[in-house]
């Protein structure tokens, strides 16, 4: 008579009546054994699972969960907006408060349109730019993800090579195979789309290099394309006002959403006033489009960030992370890497072609209550705190300890 959980009986209820099961990013069938798929709530940086195991979560949702889940002042902006109506004729106050918001913190905005998902702004982006430039090509770096539409999916089943035409593909941080893909598409360029940074799955991530991104500009400049960034994933983990700022690089669009509302469905379209005018000539909308709740979430979501200095929190329990599992690999003689931004933290063993280490890793980790991520990179929020990060570390340590055995035996 063998007990199952609640996960393992609604894992096969919805094989019934959903396809697969289960689909998309948050399917949880590609995991390491261990990980549950269902979810009972979540506070503040933990997650409970619909067995009651609670996990200390590195995943923030997959990135929207920035400030903590169920962080106080958002809940009480959205329950404020909530009684008096969310999804209405029109928009409310909210969004031209919120725009008004993006424009005073992000130098390169002048305008904001709102969407609701990452793949939203993504194409909306590139709508703009072929809009506002009377052009089709749009240069793209290789492995990079944009969204799940028929033009950026990573698949290919149910996706035809038509949907894909007008992309032209360089590596990120080549400054010669940027300029190449400009030359193939000399004179039909309508957009570079580049992320804040580089955070495809299973690679190291890579920061850009600033002659780099400055020749993305001058391409740009040169012939009259849009550079877009996509901040879908780093934007306000990294910085509020544009993840290129600090290189001196400002784009002409830029496509935000996951950490936005803290968890709220939003996302948002930013440019500058040169591609205004396209902006207002493209049909793009959607039923929840204008819906008023996530707005106010949003509001108060940046508000809480900036008044609290989160980013610079991030970065220092970030390192604390970082440091820590650095040197637990050291004594215990295994060889990986952590790249990228550490509010983005990646964890990837050397020697691992198949990710078996990174799986074993994962697998002891969620055991012991610490929900990361074995191939992807990892989201901190405001709300991790010290203790959250000693307590992770002494799990890692075990997690470590067992590979280094397994791995000598
Ligand atoms: N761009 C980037 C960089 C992303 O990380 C994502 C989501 N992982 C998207 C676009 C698409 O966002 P969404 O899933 O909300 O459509």
């Amino acid at each position: 008579n063998i007990v199952t959980s609640l996960d393992q009986q609604l894992r096969s209820r919805a094989e019934k009546v959903v396809p697969g099961g289960m689909y998309g990013h948050l399917n949880a069938r590609p995991l390491p054994p261990g990980y549950p798929q269902f979810f009972a709530k979540g506070e503040g940086c933990h997650l409970w699972d619909v067995d009651g195991r609670r996990y200390i979560d590195f995943m923030c949702s997959w990135g929207p969960i920035l400030l903590g889940h169920k962080y106080p002042a958002v809940e009480e902006a959205v329950e404020r907006q909530r009684q008096q109506g969310d999804c209405l004729n029109g928009p409310t106050e909210r969004m031209v408060e919120l725009a008004e918001k993006l424009v005073a913190n992000i130098p390169h905005a002048d305008w904001a349109m709102f969407q609701k998902n990452g793949t939203d702004a993504t194409t909306s982006a590139i709508t703009v730019a072929r809009a506002g430039t009377g052009r089709r090509k749009i240069l793209v770096a290789r492995g990079a993800y944009h969204g799940a539409a028929p033009w950026c999916t990573p698949s290919v089943v149910g996706v035809t090579a038509e949907d894909r035409a007008h992309l032209v593909h360089f590596e990120f941080n080549n400054i010669e195979s940027l300029e190449a893909a400009a030359e193939a598409a000399k004179g039909d360029i309508a957009a570079i789309l580049v992320a804040a940074f580089k955070h495809d799955l299973s690679v190291d991530q890579m920061l850009p290099d600033p002659p780099f991104a400055q020749r993305a500009r001058e391409i740009c400049n040169e012939v009259g394309a849009a550079l877009i960034i996509d901040e879908v994933r780093a934007g306000f983990r990294l910085s509020v006002g544009g993840s290129w700022e600090k290189l001196g690089i400002r784009p002409d669009l830029a496509a935000w959403s996951k950490a936005i509302a803290n968890g709220y469905p939003l996302a948002a379209l930013t440019g500058n006033d040169r591609f205004r005018d396209a902006a207002s000539r493209i049909y793009v909308t959607g039923s929840f489009w204008m819906g008023a709740v996530s707005m106010a979430a949003a509001i108060a979501t940046i508000d809480e960030l900036l008044a609290t200095n989160g980013i610079a929190h991030m970065e220092r329990i970030g390192t604390r992370l970082r440091d820590g599992i650095a040197e637990q690999a050291m004594r215990h003689g295994i060889r990986l890497r952590q790249t990228g931004p550490v509010q983005m933290p990646l964890i990837l063993f050397d020697d691992d072609p198949s990710f078996a280490k990174g799986a074993r890793f994962a697998s002891e980790a969620i055991k012991r209550g610490v929900y990361m991520h074995p191939r992807h990179n990892m989201f901190l929020s405001l709300a991790h705190t010290e203790s959250d990060i000693d307590e992770t570390l002494e799990v890692t340590d075990v997690a470590l300890a067992r590979l280094a055995s397994e791995y000598r035996a």
